[in-house]
């Protein structure tokens, strides 16, 4: 199917409102990989119209993050959407979204403060805004977000709540490579030995996942063990952190419904994943 792309923040608007049903949003930043188009899958099954937005959003990059590397293939993206019954790719760039002048800003208090929040101080006012703005140009009837951001999918359902902002947040599995590593458009930047590290992300969480079933339940022996499996795999580790899914706070004993979420650097690449614990 060929697929209609607008990037002009009038037309985008006006096609949006003139759909009857339901409309489904998947906001990403392209390089597109499974995991994005499960996304627009959940859509398209839930929703009469998908639209799916690409912007490489430079406001939730900091200083000396990847923002000029992070890889693009828009043509690419377009034709794997081909596949889809995708009406729209909205297609901004920085002087849309960002005109001169621009001063407006939405941010989420201390759930930021924490995880991700603390190495990318910056990012996620980055994240709200733009999907604030997103959310105002299109008034989709529900937004599609995946759990591989696990902290972004929970800062989103604040904003949405928080500013009664009329749309629901749909968040989505988390899609891994075939060896459990978590797709990522920025696993492009992994070395064949980096990317063999970084399967060990996933290997300790079912390890965790696994000392649970056997009864083992204080956070401490948990993160001990995933702390050992990354070292011993070479990888730098940011944070393991095991939470309560829908506060984020730290939990001292795993439940089932909690959440481990690990962010940890293979060479200079900064990966995420995270497991529910059954
Ligand atoms: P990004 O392009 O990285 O900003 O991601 C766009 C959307 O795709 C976000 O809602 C992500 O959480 C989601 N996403 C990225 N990777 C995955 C994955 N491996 N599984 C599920 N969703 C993902």
């Amino acid at each position: 199917m060929k697929i209609q792309t607008i990037t002009s923040i009038p037309e985008m608007r006006k096609a949006a409102s003139e759909f009857k049903g339901r409309i489904g949003f998947v906001p990403t930043m392209g390089y597109f990989h499974q995991g994005h188009l499960s996304l627009v899958e959940s859509s398209q099954r839930s929703c009469d119209h998908t639209i799916v937005s690409i912007y490489v959003n430079p406001a939730q990059f900091g200083p000396g993050e990847d923002l000029t590397n992070y890889p693009r293939d828009i043509r690419k993206d377009i034709e794997k959407l081909g596949k889809y019954d995708v009406d729209y790719v909205f297609l901004p760039d920085d002087a849309l979204m960002y005109p001169q002048n621009y001063k407006t800003w939405v941010s989420v208090d201390e759930i930021t403060d924490f995880l991700c929040g603390k190495s990318r101080p910056t990012h996620f006012k980055g994240v709200t805004t733009i999907v604030a703005k997103l959310l105002n140009i299109i008034n989709p009837d529900k937004i599609f977000l995946g759990e591989k951001d696990y902290q972004q999918l929970i800062v989103i359902r604040k904003m949405v709540a928080d500013l009664n902002m009329n749309v629901e947040v749909i968040g989505c599995p988390l899609i891994r490579e075939d060896d459990g590593l978590a797709m990522s458009s920025r696993n492009k930047y992994l070395s064949e030995k980096e990317r063999d590290r970084a399967v060990n992300i996933y290997r300790s969480l079912k390890k965790a996942q696994a000392m649970f079933a056997k009864g083992i339940k204080d956070s401490e022996s948990v993160t001990t063990e995933i702390k050992r499996i990354l070292l011993d795999s070479e990888l730098k580790i940011d944070y393991i952190e095991i939470v309560n899914p829908n506060t984020l706070r730290s939990e001292t004993q795993l439940s089932k419904g909690c959440r481990i979420l690990i962010a940890a650097y293979s060479g200079k690449t900064r990966l995420i994943d995270n497991l529910e614990i059954k």
